[in-house]
């Protein structure tokens, strides 16, 4: 149980790669915080980096209080589960648990106490018929609760995890994930796991860090702020499956009433989202309008701000449909559709080459500058340092040309 503190933590490799910038984050006693991101977004070493495997190049990590940047990782009082759950082959299923625990001196542990641990671990795990058998007689997700259990033994303030369940297949991969959850009720204690699969990080994170390449953070907050509040179109992107549908379109202002105008069409926001624009008096501007899959609506009788696409293709999920579409001017996007209100002849209808009505509701609609790429409605401190969200020259011309559109409007206007 401790409360894990990163400050300004930094990380570049030799020969110049910065795997990790400034990373601040507050982890409270026995909160399970998950890491996710794209391959290379600087996970890993940032969780390297507080289990002490990973020299820091700037800033403190602080365990329960304790500056631990220049302790050995035995001394930090954490375990770690990795991706490659090295078992010893020779050793039996118990002796690979009792491992660290054999290991450890000053006091050497009792054998009645070793047993007592293994055996308390194996049992919940719901390994203790395989306690000994041999590592390869077991299956890839015994194995890994055999590295899960190894870890368990000692006694750590903290529990870091990495990819942990990636090896494994997506049944199995399902099944371990419900475990960890049950897992971190029942010992209890600080974790940091790192994944690269959103569904991972949503379903087992009290609080998820989203990063990016080049080890920014983008967003750190509950998974539900991610979901319905992320505050860039890289997060918007990353958490949520199939991922949200972005229009590039404007954002207009008419006094008080704001309108989004994709595919031609002029939709009028509203609810929640159109006060927040009215507080924050957000501008007009070209802007990415965010839309999930499963917040596209279907219209049965064509009225108001609705509008036509065409089926592509149908991807029959059992209690959803995926709907690829294509709209008049050629914009592609997907719709999830629960099929549990179709009526047969609806149904049948949902096939590839037929039309259909569709809206985007104003609540369910996200608002990302196309200049910056952050959402309009948010303040982000994790944005705090202004590194580019993008930093290609693409981006750099937008926002050229949207100064130049600026200097126009001034001119004309004086
Ligand atoms: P992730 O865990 O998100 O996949 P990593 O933390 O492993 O990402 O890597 C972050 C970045 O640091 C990547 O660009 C990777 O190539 C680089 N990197 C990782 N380990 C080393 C190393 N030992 N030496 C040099 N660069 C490294």
């Amino acid at each position: 149980m401790a409360q894990v503190k990163l400050t300004n933590v930094k990380k570049v490799y030799q020969g110049g790669t910065v795997a990790v910038q400034n990373f601040n984050l507050d982890i409270a006693d026995k909160e399970f915080i998950v890491f996710v991101g794209p391959s290379g977004c600087g996970k890993s070493t940032t969780l390297r980096m507080v289990a002490g495997l990973e020299d820091i190049s700037g800033g403190t990590i602080e365990i329960d209080g304790e500056v631990v940047n220049d302790l050995q990782p035995k001394d930090r009082h954490i375990s770690m589960v990795f991706q490659n759950y090295a078992l010893y082959p020779h050793l039996t299923v118990f002796e690979n648990i009792a491992f660290p625990l054999r290991l450890q001196k000053n006091p050497k542990m009792s054998q009645d106490e070793i047993y007592e641990r293994v055996t308390s671990a194996a049992q919940v795990l719901g390994i203790t018929q395989y306690l000994t058998r041999k590592p390869k007689a077991l299956s890839g997700g015994q194995r890994q609760r055999v590295a899960i259990g190894r870890a368990m033994v000692k006694d750590c303030k903290v529990f870091l995890m990495d990819e942990p369940l990636s090896n494994l297949d997506t049944k199995l991969r399902n099944q371990m994930r419900a475990e960890i959850i049950l897992l971190r009720k029942r010992i209890n204690t600080t974790f940091i796991y790192v994944t690269h699969d959103q569904t991972e990080a949503m379903t087992l994170g009290d609080r998820i860090v989203c990063m990016k390449e080049g080890g920014y953070v983008m967003q750190i907050g509950t998974p539900s702020e991610l979901f319905d509040w992320p505050a860039s179109k890289f997060v918007a992107e990353f958490v949520g499956a199939p991922m949200m549908n972005m229009v590039k379109c404007d954002l207009i202002k008419e006094g008080k009433k704001y309108f989004v105008n994709p595919f031609g069409y002029k939709l009028p926001v509203d609810g929640e989202k159109l006060a927040l624009l009215n507080s924050r008096n957000v501008e007009a501007q070209p802007i990415y309008l965010g839309v999930r899959p499963e917040h596209v609506t279907l219209v049965r009788e064509k009225k108001g701000a609705s509008f036509p696409v065409t089926i592509e293709v149908n991807e029959m999920m059992g209690s959803e449909y995926h709907l690829h579409v294509v709209t008049e001017d050629g914009t592609k996007l997907i719709v999830r559709i629960p099929t549990i209100n179709l009526s047969e002849e609806e149904r049948t209808k949902m096939v590839s080459g037929e039309v259909i009505n569709i809206a985007f509701e104003g609540k369910a609609m996200h608002f990302f500058s196309q200049a910056t790429e952050y959402n309009l409605l948010i303040d982000n401190q994790y944005l705090a340092d202004k590194e580019p969200l993008n930093n290609s020259p693409v981006k750099e011309e937008a926002e050229e040309e949207i100064h130049q559109e600026e200097s126009s409007e001034e001119v004309k206007e004086e």
